[in-house]
Formats: C-alpha cells, structure tokens, sequence
C-alpha cells in the first residue's frame, strides 16, 4: 500500500489538531515541519510576559505530543518557499514533495507600514516577545526604584498598550494588578502608587467582538483597576521615549503593540486571492481553489462561515479545521464528495483581573467571577495535552490568593525576533 504522504506546516493549534486526526489513519504519512521545536499555548502568553508563569507551563515538545505516532514525522526547520503547483515545499537547502499539503503558519503583528515601531513596543506572539515583554516590564519597576530625577520616574513608571483587544485588556490589566497589589512592597522607593497604565484602541470600544455590555463592564473593571482607557484615538510616532496619542505625547518607557495581525509572511507565497488582512480564501472544504490537494487553515486562511462572515482568528477555528481535513481527505481516497467545514461556535472570552472576566456564548453573556471561573475552567482544560497542567492551576491557585507572582526573572536581551528572523543585538 503506498500512503499518502501529506506534510503539513506549522505545529500550532491547527497543525496539531490536524496531525493529531489524519495520524489516526495507518494509510497517511505525516510529515509536521515547524520552526520551533515546540506546540506553544498562545492564549496564556501574556501570562508569561507578566510574570505568572514561566514558558515550560505553555508549550510542549512536538516530538513529545506525537511520540505514540509512529506515521508522525517532526521536522524541525523553517519553509521559506512554497512551489505549490508542483507539489512542493522548500526548507533547509531542500524541496520536499508531498501529496497533500496543509498550511498553518499563523500571524505575526501587524504594524502599518511603521515596522520599526517592533523595536519600542513588542507585540506578544512568541515566546522570545513574551520574555522581552517580561523584561521590559520588569526593569521600569526595577529603574525607577533607583531614579531620583521625579521627571523620569514617572516616565519609568508609565505604561502604554496599544490595542484594546482581549490582548490588550489581559495586559493592561495584569500590569496594573501587578503594581497595585504583587510589587506594592516590593519597592521601598518608586511609589508604585503613582504608576499610570494606559489602554490606547483606535476605534470606538475595547473587545469590539464581544457584545456592547461586557465591552462598557470591561472598561469599568479596568478603571477600578486603575488603567486609563483612551478610545477613538490612534497611537502614533512610537519611540523609546514615548508616544502620541492623538494630539496628547506620552512619555513612556514601556510600550507595548497589540494592535492588528497579518498572516504569516508564507501567505503571500499562496496562489490565488486574499482578503482585506491578506489572509489566503479558501474554499468550504478548507483547500485553495485551484488546488484540491492544498488547504489553508487557522489565522492564515480566511474562510467563510456559514452565514457568508469571515471566520476569527482564534483557536477552536484552527482547531476544528484542523480535525475537519481528516473527512476531507478520506473522502477523497473513497472516491465520494468531499464535506463541507462548519465552524461550531461556543463563544469567546477574555480576562480583565483576578475574578474579572467577560465571557459570551450562545447569546448568554455574563461577567465577573463566574465568567473567570469559567475562563480558568476552559483553560485548563485546553491545557489538556500539557502533561503539567495541575502545576499550572496550582500555581493560579497560589497566585490567586497571595497575590504572587513567581516567575519574575530579568533575563538579558541578546538577540531580537522579527517574522522568523533572528536579529543579533550587539
Ligand atoms: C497573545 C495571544 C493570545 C491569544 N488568546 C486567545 C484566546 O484567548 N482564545 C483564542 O481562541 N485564541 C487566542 N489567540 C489566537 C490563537 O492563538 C490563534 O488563533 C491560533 O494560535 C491560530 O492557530 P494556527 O495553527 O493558525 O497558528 P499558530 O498556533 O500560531 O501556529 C503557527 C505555527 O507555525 C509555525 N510556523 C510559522 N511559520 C513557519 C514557517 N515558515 N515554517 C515552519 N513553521 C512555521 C510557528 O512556529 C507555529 O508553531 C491568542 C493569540 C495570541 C498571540
């Protein structure tokens, strides 16, 4: 029997769903290529950058979660290039062919055409962003506990996020949280009280996918939080200094970008159309138009729901596109018609603070402890395949009701990370 040897790119939340279906099947050859060694949970990343967990809680060897799999084979590079229309792809000096091809590379941040902006305010994507967050943070706390000049400690002292998304929102609020009530006696004499967090959004509300009440609820967990929320307005000449807020420069020393994603930088390499965020269209079988055995999933395919609305870039729709391909290939080998991918939506969330969060399913809405118990329920059990997760909710547990935040590690910058790229800094 010759198996059908499919490669698919990217061991994110759509790959790994993906492998973790077809490798069910004894008749495909899977060969998963990524660029990290490792599966990372992106969703808890801001937890890493503000000092809660550490980066072995969110992410786990892929050679780990597919040991079992003996038609499951890992490839540690990086596809530079795509030769879709003969079946191949490009990495390490080599092309490799393959019978079906699955793309997830997912997104990276989008900064408008001001990519130097990366460089004053990381977004938070990876790892590497998240521990440089981390450090950025951590040092302002650290630099104006020695710094007399009242001037440049208040600038010491000043946070911006820009983005007003679920992102953001965990940010803003976790940094101010952290001030007001983890490093309040830490610091004898920066006078955290005196810290100012500021959440910029360009448009007119904050988690604009989320219904308009828990939107305004967010925003007044916020205030109670202490974080300023600036709406309608945009962020604009971005330096070490500080920024522009719409007509008003904010001296800041740390900035951090959560505004707008771009698929990956791969995408532009997929024949065929895009939409307005350069996503690849695919078609409801999840595969390029002109090219049955190609498909595209996750936040780098925009895809249609039923309802004719383009699909978000979250992780159940990566996920369940992901597990979908497994019919779509199998009806292929049986000769019959392919399905058609439906997106089964169980709502979204997001945390604001320690027992503040919004959650909205099903038409239900609702906030405030329930919806952060929930947020921490679904969370963990998304944690799943991470053989650590009770470490993870033992370590919320702790954190919860000591305020503490253990993983508060200054580690030196050496080298920047922009779209795959590895920057040495001197
Ligand atoms: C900070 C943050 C918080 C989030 N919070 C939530 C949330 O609360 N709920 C939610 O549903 N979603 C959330 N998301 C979105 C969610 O994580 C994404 O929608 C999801 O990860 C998309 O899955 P994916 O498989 O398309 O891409 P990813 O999970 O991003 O995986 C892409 C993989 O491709 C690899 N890769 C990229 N380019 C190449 C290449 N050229 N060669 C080889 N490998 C490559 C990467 O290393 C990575 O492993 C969040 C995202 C971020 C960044």
């Amino acid at each position: 029997m010759v198996k059908k040897k499919i490669v698919v790119v990217g061991g994110g939340f759509g790959g790994v769903s993906a492998v973790d279906a077809l490798s069910a099947n004894p008749e495909f050859e899977i060969h998963l290529v990524d660029r990290r060694n490792f599966h990372l949970f992106q969703p808890l990343l801001y937890q890493i950058a503000m000092a809660g967990l550490s980066p072995s809680d969110i992410a786990i060897p892929l050679r780990t979660l597919f040991r079992k799999k003996r038609n499951v084979h890992i490839t540690l590079a990086e596809v530079d290039q795509l030769d879709i229309a003969n079946n191949k792809i490009h990495y390490d000096k080599n092309w490799v062919e393959f019978d079906y091809l699955v793309l997830c590379c997912g997104a990276k941040h989008a900064y408008f055409g001001n990519e130097k902006w990366e460089e004053f305010a990381p977004g938070l994507k990876n790892l590497e962003q998240a521990i440089e967050i981390r450090r950025r943070i951590l040092m302002a706390f650290e630099l104006a506990e020695k710094e007399t000049d009242p001037i440049i400690r208040s600038k010491e002292l000043t946070f911006v996020v820009v983005g007003g998304g679920p992102t953001g929102v965990e940010l803003a609020g976790a940094i101010a949280e952290m001030a007001k009530h983890t490093l309040a006696n830490d610091y004898h004499n920066a006078d955290l009280a005196k810290i100012k967090v500021m959440l910029v959004e360009a448009g007119p509300c904050i988690l604009a996918a989320f219904p308009q009440s828990l939107s305004l609820t967010a925003q007044k967990n916020l205030k109670e939080l202490g974080v300023e929320v600036i709406i309608n307005t945009r962020a604009s000449d971005l330096s070490k200094d500080g920024l522009q807020i719409g007509d008003q420069y904010v001296p800041a020393k740390t900035i951090i970008w959560a505004a707008g994603v771009l698929p990956s930088s791969l995408t532009m390499q997929i024949p065929g159309e895009k939409d307005r965020l350069g996503r690849a269209l695919v078609l409801p079988d999840l595969s390029l138009p002109e090219f049955k055995n190609v498909f595209v999933i996750g936040d780098q395919a925009a895809c249609k729901s039923k309802s004719g609305e383009f699909l978000p870039g979250i992780a159940p729709v990566a996920m369940q596109q992901g597990a979908f391909l497994k019919d779509v290939i199998v009806s292929d080998m049986l000769g019959r018609a392919r399905p058609t991918f439906e997106y089964v939506d169980k709502g979204i969330m997001a945390t604001i603070g320690r027992s503040k969060a919004v959650v909205s399913t099903k038409g239900f809405n609702f906030s405030g402890l329930p919806a952060w118990l929930a947020w921490v329920f679904i969370h963990l059990i998304y944690l799943m395949k991470f053989k650590n997760r009770l470490f993870v909710f033992l370590q919320w547990a702790w954190s919860y009701f000591t305020f503490g935040r253990g993983a508060r590690l200054i580690t030196h910058k050496t080298w920047r990370f922009y779209d795959g790229e590895k920057i040495k800094l001197e």
